[in-house]
């Protein structure tokens, strides 16, 4: 765990808390914009990078989703914070022999591109006791071939309904909806409208998987416009992670 705070415990109380409320104040005018409601659209903190002190901070703000990408910071984080009454999101790509860990701590995970973490997700949320929100994350790469799987990840956009019965019919799991990261260098509120249409496709065969995973620090606005229910907020609220971090 690298990143985190050169403050003093509150000056990074206070930076965070200020940060988190300009977070909500793009969050409340972006939603008055699109005409909803600020409180359909869920701030995930993404912790990545900064230390378990920073999620015990943003928890006593009021913050009750976290996200985090990579299993091996995951799992030590998730237990140096399990008194908190957190929602554990996994956001990033993930490797099947991942499931068994992610599958102890996480509550929804949003990055289920192939049929094969699914079944090995299921397998484990049955051998865990728990159930596990999946989400079908989509590849909105207009430039990525069928069934290549891009640098950003996600199944192609014709694979997400067979991926969708497949987690919907794997005991343990939970079709919660979809995801996405809007492709670097495009229109994120044109790629966010294609993720509408799937997620609207989704829903109309599974009306419960009613989550849109969409939006970060840079384009949230954009993905609330598109009917995002799932935020996934980093940089504006810790900081920037500098480079080769995600
Ligand atoms: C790191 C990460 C985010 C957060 O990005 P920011 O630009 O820091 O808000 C969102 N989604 C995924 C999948 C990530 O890996």
């Amino acid at each position: 765990m690298s990143g985190g705070a050169p403050e003093g415990d509150r000056q990074r109380r206070e930076r965070i808390a200020e940060n988190l409320r300009a977070v909500r104040e793009r969050v409340a005018t972006a939603c008055e914009k699109a005409g909803r409601s600020a409180q359909d659209v869920t701030i995930i903190a993404v912790t990545k990078t900064y230390p378990a002190s920073d999620v015990r901070i943003l928890a006593g703000l009021g913050v009750t989703d976290v996200g985090e990408n990579r299993d091996q910071e995951a799992a030590p984080k998730a237990a140096a914070t399990a008194d908190l009454p957190l929602t554990r999101h996994f956001i990033g790509q993930l490797q099947t022999n991942k499931a068994k860990s992610v599958a102890r701590y996480a509550d929804m995970v949003h990055s289920v591109d192939r049929e094969r973490l699914a079944a090995a997700l299921g397998a484990r949320a049955r051998i865990e006791g728990r159930e596990l929100c999946c989400l079908v994350q989509v590849n909105l790469d207009p430039d990525s071939a069928a069934g290549v799987i891009g640098p950003r990840g996600g199944a192609d956009p014709r694979d997400v309904p067979g991926l969708a019965d497949r987690i919907a019919g794997e005991e343990g799991l939970v079709l919660g909806g979809v995801m996405a990261v809007a492709p670097l260098g495009g229109d994120p509120a044109e790629a966010f409208a294609r993720l509408r249409a799937v997620a609207e496709d989704i829903r109309a065969r599974y009306p419960q998987a009613r989550v849109v995973s969409a939006g970060m620090s840079g384009d949230m606005e954009a993905a609330i416009e598109n009917g995002a229910t799932h935020l996934r907020v980093g940089t504006a609220l810790l900081g920037d992670r500098g480079p080769n971090v995600g």
